[in-house]
């Protein structure tokens, strides 16, 4: 409703991209389905004279979510895709093209890999994987062919958390383009753009839509790369379901208490889980013990509710009994939901430019908001079968 830069992120959320008066005074935009839009008159249709010209191109729902995501990140325009998968290809796709050489994060989501390792290398488009922690070292693998440095702080797995201002100097020095995936941290907790990120994706699957309900992607570039960006999405026609777009912007609203709520209550299991013997090392950047907690506390204004774990060495079969009992917790990909998940994950089989080798078995926890109380019962019956077949 009201655009003032001076607004705080909460209030944003709440007033971002709405317009009641256009709507009759309802205070949401509703779902506009079409294909079709109608010109007045010929004039009109040849001049292409009117705010929406056909369904790829948006509508007043599309619309709304893009200019309330775009205040929140800081950033010139953002675009909607129908995951966030697809928006990382988007955003892969407005920078590459063949013959260019592109860095990505060995950390990286796997299903960004396979992109890159089959999409974009039949474009002739050629990937060099990059540790995580390597800083400004990045500078060593750039070759006169470079055009994009791809980011994803922290590692939705293993929890890096990147040196971005140390990659972005040297990125702008070479003039080339970087690209993040901040679904972990959100623009709330991460303003990417502000820390000089070029084009930053989030997957609206998770916290904006917190429900498990929905599948989005958004892009948000700034003024140097959104007309790029945008042309990129219209040649496409990539677009996002109505739908999907309503329910990510009544997750909008929300975005900063649910956020804040899955940081107090992750905070609060980690911390419970720091202390069991079964458990080798959390990966919860707020824990000082944490690798990437100094980093995490230099440039992140919160910590989301999903983090890792390390547990000591056990065999198989005390894993399963830990993990099919569990009665609150489910096992299932994805995560940012109102419920709490579980999951193991190995990076050693898919890594190619570090080394993964934890201790025992990894675990990664998204924690919702059920008590807190009633989750550690539940992971302190885990330990007890783990403890029980091990
Ligand atoms: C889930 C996820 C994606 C992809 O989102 P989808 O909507 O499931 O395609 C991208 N990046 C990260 C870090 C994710 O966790």
């Amino acid at each position: 409703m009201t655009k003032d830069k001076n607004l705080r992120p909460r209030t944003k959320l709440v007033h971002a991209g709405r317009h009641p008066f256009e709507q009759h005074g309802f205070i949401n935009t509703p779902i506009y389905r079409g294909s079709t839009v109608l010109f007045p008159t010929y004039a009109d249709l040849l001049a292409r004279n009117a705010r929406f010209s056909y369904g790829t191109v948006g509508t007043p729902t599309t619309e709304a979510l893009e200019t309330a995501w775009s205040e929140i990140a800081g950033a010139e325009g953002t675009v909607l895709a129908p995951s966030g998968l697809a928006a990382i290809a988007l955003a892969l796709l407005t920078v590459a093209k063949s013959g260019d050489h592109i860095l990505v994060t060995d950390s990286v989501y796997r299903p960004t890999r396979n992109f890159c390792d089959t999409i974009l290398q039949r474009l002739g488009v050629e990937t060099t994987y990059y540790d995580p922690l390597i800083g400004a070292g990045i500078e060593s693998l750039i070759r006169p062919n470079t055009r994009a440095i791809f980011l994803e702080s922290p590692g939705s797995q293993s929890l890096e958390f990147q040196d971005v201002p140390a990659i972005v100097a040297v990125a702008q020095a070479k003039e080339i383009p970087t690209i993040l995936d901040n679904t972990w941290a959100t623009p709330l907790f991460f303003p990417s753009h502000a820390h000089g990120i070029d084009l930053a994706v989030e997957a609206g699957t998770k916290y904006l839509s917190g429900h498990s309900d929905l599948l989005l992607g958004l892009v948000s570039a700034n003024a140097t790369w959104f007309k790029r960006l945008r042309a990129t999405f219209d040649a496409f026609a990539m677009c996002a379901g109505p739908e999907d777009i309503f329910l990510a912007l009544r997750g909008l609203r929300t975005l900063e208490l649910r956020l804040r709520e899955a940081e107090r209550q992750g905070l609060a299991i980690a911390e419970w889980l720091v202390k069991r013997p079964e458990v080798a090392q959390v990966l919860h950047p707020a824990l000082p013990t944490c690798p990437g907690h100094a980093i995490w506390k230099r440039d992140f204004r919160g910590a989301s509710g999903l983090f890792s774990l390390y547990l000591n060495p056990c065999s198989q079969e005390a894993l399963a009994a830990f993990l099919d009992g569990l009665r609150l917790f489910g096992m299932g990909y994805s995560w940012g939901g109102y419920e709490s998940l579980v999951v193991p994950f190995d990076c050693r089989t898919y890594r190619t430019a570090t080394q993964f080798d934890p201790p025992g078995p990894a675990l990664r926890f998204s924690i919702g908001l059920e008590d807190p109380q009633d989750l550690i019962a539940d992971l302190e019956a885990a330990f007890a079968r783990l403890k029980a077949r091990n």
